[in-house]
Parts: C-alpha cells; sequence; structure tokens
C-alpha cells in the first residue's frame, strides 16, 4: 500500500510537472471555448508583423527591456491576431525585438481570433 501510494505520488507529481513545462510550451492558459482572448507561447518565427513595416523600434527601449525580460520575465504578453491560422503582431513590436536579441525562441502571446476584413 505505502508502495502504490509512493508511485501515484510520484505519477502526479510527474504530471503536474509535465503540465507546467507545457503551459510555457504553448498549451493554451485559459479557455479558448468561452470565446475571449488565449494566453499562448509562440514561436517568434511564427508571428508576422504588419506594424514593423511603418515604424522602426526605438533602441534604447528595446534595451532596456531585454534587461527586464532577462530579470523577471514578460510582464504583459503582446497582442497577436490570429486570421486563418496566421499569427499577427499588432503590439508589441519592442517586447518582440528584445525577445528575438535575447535569442528567446517563444514569446507569450494574448491571441484574438480575426477574420481579414480585420487586418485592413
Ligand atoms: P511595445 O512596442 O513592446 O509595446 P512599449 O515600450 O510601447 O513597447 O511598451 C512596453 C510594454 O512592455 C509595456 O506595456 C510594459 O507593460 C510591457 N512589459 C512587459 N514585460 C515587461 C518587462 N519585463 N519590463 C518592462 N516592461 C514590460
Amino acid at each position: 500500500m505505502a508502495n502504490l501510494r509512493f508511485n501515484l505520488t510520484q505519477t502526479l507529481g510527474g504530471l503536474s510537472s509535465h503540465i507546467a513545462r507545457a503551459s510555457s510550451n504553448g498549451v493554451p492558459f485559459s479557455n479558448p471555448k468561452s470565446g475571449g482572448p488565449m494566453i499562448l507561447d509562440l514561436p517568434l518565427e511564427k508571428i508576422r508583423r504588419p506594424l514593423m513595416r511603418t515604424r522602426a523600434n526605438d533602441p534604447g527601449k528595446v534595451k532596456e527591456l531585454m534587461e527586464s525580460i532577462q530579470q523577471i520575465g514578460l510582464q504583459e504578453p503582446i497582442d497577436v491576431l490570429e486570421v486563418e491560422g496566421i499569427y499577427y503582431g499588432f503590439s508589441g513590436c519592442h517586447r518582440f525585438e528584445a525577445h528575438q536579441r535575447l535569442g528567446l525562441s517563444t514569446i507569450r502571446c494574448k491571441i484574438r481570433r480575426g477574420t481579414k476584413e480585420t487586418l485592413r
């Protein structure tokens, strides 16, 4: 019995650490069925940056964000629109560049669903 309990604890322990790892690697934190935004870690290369075309980032801001993100992590996800399976970043250019420069592979995003009309 003691042995069984030990095994169960080990199994549950493994499961919770798996969930924690999965959460930082792309499993939704909030339920998308509710229709609200979903918080997800997306690979940087999956995010298209329509805003980058119009304005250059302030290098000072990016540097400050790099230091802060390294110390305390990203405190506010960037806003992303998902249209037909493609992700478009429409805020957070500086946070995005800070992640790129830090060599991070993913960034935490607040994702809303949209249509092609929304992108115009
Ligand atoms: P961006 O183009 O990324 O929106 P801004 O300079 O306009 O850049 O805003 C920086 C944003 O980054 C702010 O909304 C701030 O709350 C957010 N943020 C998230 N994580 C951090 C962090 N670790 N340190 C500083 N600001 C952060």
